[in-house]
């Protein structure tokens, strides 16, 4: 079984082909995303693996086909990047749902802190032997109230930390769990009431832009925003304009709504083209980490071993719950239902 991984960075080699040599998988890696451009370098392969910023869209997907590919894995949780629907009946995809939900609300927390407590300062100021706490006043996260959208596997969990801090949470979440411990509120109220909001929904037609112009307007003074889920659930240019407002105190963000061009690469000695991030990264109240939420050794672990299944299970003709279907929305005939392939 010979697979192109995409996009591949030094910690998926080292754990993909330790994973690979285990399933009698042999992983080619690709620096280079996927696009129309690079489709070509798939052909020969059995497959195809890929991430986050790789672009699955229609073009890809039958350039993909005609080079005899029939399965994508996606060594992430999200699929945005995946037209689903064009690739229904000729190719199959998988993802990795969960792999470890804890990395990425352990760095959202992780985050939350640094900005509260100017730890990112502190650091700064120490390196230069400068041990002034002047401008380093933060406050108590217990006794504020968090607003999570979103109350999935990563939500949950954030929502459990958030408890220990003592905080009063509140959530919106457009499919509520029943008989959870959770107080749901309707969007709206969660806007308006929430010292800290945190977003832990995918990014679907629904949930682009959930923190638009509009959504900020209705944003208590002095909010932090958390954002380890996906950059276009926030418009930046909202979110920049709410801060020179004063109405957003702090902006953590893991994720950016133009990362793809400029997250996992070293642009130390260049100047970045994108005016917003720039701008954004230049306040003294935004923290920016380059999508590493998920990025723990536990986590890149499961991610090749789940990967290496989901493989395995598809050449071997075996069903697995971690292939995604567009949801054609055919009750009767729906495959997965009864627990086949999806077509
Ligand atoms: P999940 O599927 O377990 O939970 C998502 C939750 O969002 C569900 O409860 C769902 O009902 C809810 N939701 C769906 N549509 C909604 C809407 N319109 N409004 C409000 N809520 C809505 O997913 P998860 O594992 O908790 O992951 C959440 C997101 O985190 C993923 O979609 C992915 O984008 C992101 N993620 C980021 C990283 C990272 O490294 N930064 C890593 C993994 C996942």
């Amino acid at each position: 079984m010979k697979i192109a991984v995409f996009d591949a960075k030094d910690y998926d080699v080292r754990s993909f082909t330790e994973c690979g040599e285990k399933y009698g998988i042999d992983f080619k890696f690709y620096e280079t995303k996927l696009n129309e451009d690079t489709v070509n370098l798939a052909c020969g392969y059995d497959g195809v693996c890929v991430f986050v910023n790789d672009t699955v869209n229609p073009a890809v997907i039958d350039k993909l086909y005609a080079a005899g590919i029939r399965v994508i894995a996606l060594r992430c949780a999200g699929y945005n990047n995946v037209a689903l629907e064009h690739c229904f009946k000729k190719i199959h995809v998988f993802h990795v749902p969960a792999y470890s939900p804890y990395a990425v609300a352990e760095h959202t927390m992780a985050l939350l802190l640094t900005s509260v407590r100017r730890i990112h300062k502190a650091y700064n100021r120490t390196k230069e032997f400068n041990f002034s706490l002047s401008g380093l006043t933060g406050f108590d996260l217990h006794g504020k109230t968090v607003g999570v959208i979103g109350t999935g596997k990563i939500g949950c969990i954030f929502i459990d930390i958030c408890k220990g801090f003592g905080m009063n949470v509140i959530a919106y979440d457009k499919f509520p769990k029943k008989d959870a411990d959770i107080n749901y509120v309707p969007l709206d109220e969660l806007l308006s009431s929430s010292d800290v909001i945190s977003l832990h929904c995918p990014l679907t037609e629904d949930t682009f832009h959930i923190i638009d112009d509009g959504a900020v307007a209705k944003l208590k003074k002095g909010v932090i925003v958390l954002n380890t889920s996906r950059g276009a659930l926030i418009d930046s240019e909202a979110l920049l304009e709410g801060i020179k407002k004063r109405i957003i105190g702090a902006a953590c963000l893991d994720v950016y709504e133009e990362e793809a061009d400029v997250f996992f690469q070293d642009f130390s000695g260049h100047i970045v083209e994108d005016d917003i991030l720039a701008r954004l990264i230049s306040m003294p109240n935004v923290i920016v980490t380059s999508h590493q939420a998920f990025l723990t050794e536990e986590a890149l672990n499961n991610i090749a071993q789940t990967t290496a299944q989901n493989l395995t299970d598809f050449f071997n003709g075996k069903s697995n719950d971690n292939e995604l279907c567009y949801r054609c929305g055919n009750v009767d005939t729906c495959r997965k239902k009864r627990k086949a392939r999806c077509f």
